[in-house]
């Protein structure tokens, strides 16, 4: 080993009391010791700090690191003091008498490591100082920051540029957890760093698994999920202060402690609250993106998104702070196209038309992601130019679970023969939006300004619902059968490989989207809490789903879902006819895990009585249709409302929710059976709202939440299940959008 090895491994030693370095840590270090500049790219946990720190305790002279955050500067400071290492920062915290303390030990050239954020490097004198106090390098830590195309930018990063030029013999190291190729050229040449020795881990993180699940109830889905991990502690990230404190609202209701973290808490609380998480107190942080940075916590099992993150490099980092000390871990995010068309709308509202392109692109990047049908680890690695072998991950929903192919061989051509249609009539593409609206039948004015209703291809896949055709229309383009243009417009055309399979006799398959379904799912999440069961047997039900999961390595819905846990624990089958009866079973489950659950059930009750249950027997069967197209229950309360009763009357009477009854009523609006003036049940000024918000999203009338969380929640779902009601009706005459 050279004197210099011997050197840094003893430093690591006895500074750090580590015995051996991680990947790219010495290379790293004896790059930058011998005054190359550097640039480290290693994710969050790798250890970047020894990667500064050890360079700087065995060079001569001082080195300076600038670093973003001044709450950070301390805690690293301390750190480094407490393994014997002379560090100290400069910051506006200090008092004066501190700060001269400060810069007299640096005259007097008593520290190795200096932090200071990048403003003061705008200061002129203090330029002058680093050359008398003897800048021997420097370390830039987040160094994505000095980029724009990162996900984090900060203009004063811009400053370092300078830096450079004013000290030209000093080799500089820059370190980041996250950095694209683009970024990583960006910083090279906004640090002016000469020939960087350029190094970059992999990005994969094998213990950690990640799920996209279609977003219904948010915070019943939150609840679930933790409640399955009670006792491990979790980080949920949602977009707003507001979304951030509903959740640790709702989840300390439940029983779990969770706190709430975001930039509108008293500073005191948001610490107390983050201390909290830190010793365990507290299982659950509920916070916004505020949260995380620097938060170095070893034991986060879980980290769930319940609103869209606003990037992929977002959500790498944020998923990033599950699992540190590498362990398995959950990631799990919550995606509605909802969230989408409301954060394109913040979008819109931004003042800088640059900046919000590239939060644009971004963000479709994200969404673009979270549609995906492949392999999570192949989307998020290949984000940062990293090629995951074409294998299966084990760890990921996708892999896991993965989706069912379909032959569209039809519907592919279908798709195909609109855009040319729409290129041939138009002379130049659409949006994707355009040829689903043409492939749907929809009455839009863009269809009839471009005059796209008499294309032969209007209305030719009125079989299917639109979120259907557009998922189908992005696979065209994945597959390489359709393009999108880049710009703004995001237009949609064929290639020539589209030509040669529409001509050709080819077959086509695609995958069945686990976000593009009928509800149904959603709908069990949504309503699970509410049917009364026997908890105790429950609860043996979900250990033994734990367990009958755990040994296939699937995650425990993939068994069952609790809805269908709730109803066993509530008709206690016995025998496979009985079981088959419970929703969510079908020949297959029974044949997997009947006797798991039968089982589990004939034990319970030999020493525990069944119960007996008061309400309603949950989701009954499919009713049969009376003659106007109104099941009978439908009919029952319209019947009432007639009447003259209110809803609430009606609901009471009936013993069913009121919510229940408004849409009863509104399947009556909607079927034509009751004549009703739409001025009863909204105003004017909400049809607008929510007839823009429906025309926005990309499914349309199908799916209510979207429009509900376009609208910010500000009109409950019954007044949208009248306005649907209204506009499908007043629209039953003119060629409509299959919603049904
Ligand atoms: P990063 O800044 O890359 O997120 P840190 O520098 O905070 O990571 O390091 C993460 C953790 O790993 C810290 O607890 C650090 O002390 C530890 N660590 C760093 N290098 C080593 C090593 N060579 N051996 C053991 N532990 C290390
Ligand atoms: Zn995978």
């Amino acid at each position: 080993m050279s004197a210099l090895a011997t050197n840094i491994h003893e430093i690591l030693r006895d500074s750090f009391g580590y015995e051996s370095f991680r990947p790219n840590q010495e290379e790293i270090i004896s790059s930058s010791l011998g005054g190359r500049d550097t640039v480290a790219v290693l994710p969050t946990g790798a250890g970047k700090s020894i990667c500064y720190q050890i360079p700087a305790i065995a060079r001569e002279g001082l080195t300076l690191v600038i670093s973003p955050l001044i709450a950070l500067m301390k805690d690293q400071v301390d750190a480094l003091e407490a393994n014997g290492v002379a560090a100290t920062f400069l910051n506006s915290t200090l008092d004066p008498a501190e700060a001269s303390r400060r810069l007299s030990g640096l005259a007097e050239g008593r520290y190795s490591l200096l932090y200071a954020a990048p403003e003061r490097i705008l200061s002129g004198s203090f330029l002058d100082q680093l050359r008398r106090w003897g800048l021997a390098s420097v370390a830039v830590d987040e160094a994505h920051c000095v980029s724009e195309w990162g996900h984090d930018f900060r203009p004063e990063y811009r400053q370092l540029g300078s830096l450079r030029e004013h000290f030209p013999e000093v080799p500089f190291l820059a370190l980041t957890a996250t950095a694209t190729e683009q970024v990583r050229l960006d910083l090279v040449s906004q640090l002016r760093l000469r020939d960087p020795a350029v190094f970059v881990a992999s990005f994969n993180r094998p213990n950690l698994t990640y799920t996209v699940i279609p977003k219904s109830k948010a915070s019943r889905q939150v609840f679930e999920f933790v409640t399955e991990r009670r006792t491990e502690s979790g980080i949920v990230y949602a977009q707003s202060r507001r979304g951030a404190e509903e959740l640790a609202t709702m989840l300390s209701q439940e029983g779990i402690a969770a706190r709430p973290y975001h930039a509108g808490l008293e500073p005191e609380v948001r610490a107390a609250n983050q201390d909290a998480f830190l010793r365990d107190e507290a299982k659950v942080i509920c916070a916004t993106v505020a949260f995380g940075m620097g938060i170095d916590k070893p034991n986060v099992r879980y980290v769930i998104h319940s609103d869209l993150p606003k990037n992929i490099e977002s959500y790498y980092q944020e998923t990033g702070r599950a699992g540190r000390d590498g362990l398995p871990s959950d990631c799990l995010l919550l995606f509605s196209e909802g969230d989408l068309v409301r954060n394109l709308r913040f979008l819109d509202e931004m003042s800088d038309p640059q900046a919000a392109e590239i939060a644009r692109r971004q963000m479709e990047q994200m969404v673009d992601f979270a549609r995906s049908s492949q392999c999570r680890r192949i989307d998020l690695l290949g984000y940062f130019g990293e090629k995951w072998p074409d294998e299966n991950c084990s760890a990921c929903d996708i892999c896991l679970n993965p989706p069912e192919t379909w032959d569209a061989t039809i519907q592919g051509k279908k798709f195909l023969s609109c855009l040319f249609r729409i290129q041939q009539n138009s002379g130049f593409d659409l949006g994707l939006n355009h040829c689903v609206e043409v492939l749907t039948g929809a009455n839009t004015e863009k269809i009839r300004k471009w005059g796209h209703e008499s294309l032969s291809t209007y209305g030719i896949g009125k079989d299917l619902p639109r979120k259907q055709w557009a998922d189908i229309g992005r696979q065209l383009i994945q597959l390489g059968h359709a393009r999108q243009s880049s710009d703004q417009y995001r237009t949609v055309g064929i290639t020539q490989t589209g030509i040669a399979f529409l001509k050709g006799s080819d077959s086509l398959s695609l995958t069945k989207s686990r976000l593009v379904d009928d509800g149904k799912g959603a709908g069990d999440v949504a309503k699970a809490g509410n049917i009364e069961c026997d908890e105790g047997l429950f609860q043996e039900l979900r250990t033994l789903r734990k367990r009958l999961a755990d040994e296939r390595e699937v995650p425990p819905y993939v068994v069952f879902g609790d809805q269908s846990l709730r109803h066993m624990a509530r008709a206690y089958p016995s025998g496979g006819a009985e079981f088959l009866r419970v929703p969510g079973v079908g020949r297959k489950k029974l044949d997997d895990f009947g006797e798991a659950f039968l089982g589990a059930i004939e034990s319970w009750l030999e020493s525990n009585p069944p119960l007996q249950f008061t309400d309603p027997a949950p989701a009954p069967p499919p009713k049969m249709k009376s003659d106007n197209g109104l099941s009978p229950t439908a009919q029952i309360s319209l019947d009432r409302f007639q009447e003259g009763k209110s809803v609430p009357e009606i609901a009471c009477l009936r013993d069913l929710k009121e919510t229940t009854i408004h849409s009863h009523i509104a399947a009556s609006i909607e079927k034509g059976v009751f004549e009703a003036e739409p001025r009863d049940f909204f105003s004017e000024d909400e049809e607008r709202r929510i007839s823009s918000a429906a025309e926005v999203s990309e499914e349309g009338w199908a799916r209510l939440g979207p429009i509900h969380d376009a609208l910010g929640g500000d009109l409950d779902y019954s007044t949208l299940r009248y306005a649907k009601a209204f506009a499908l009706r007043s629209s039953a005459s003119k060629p409509v959008v299959d919603v049904s």
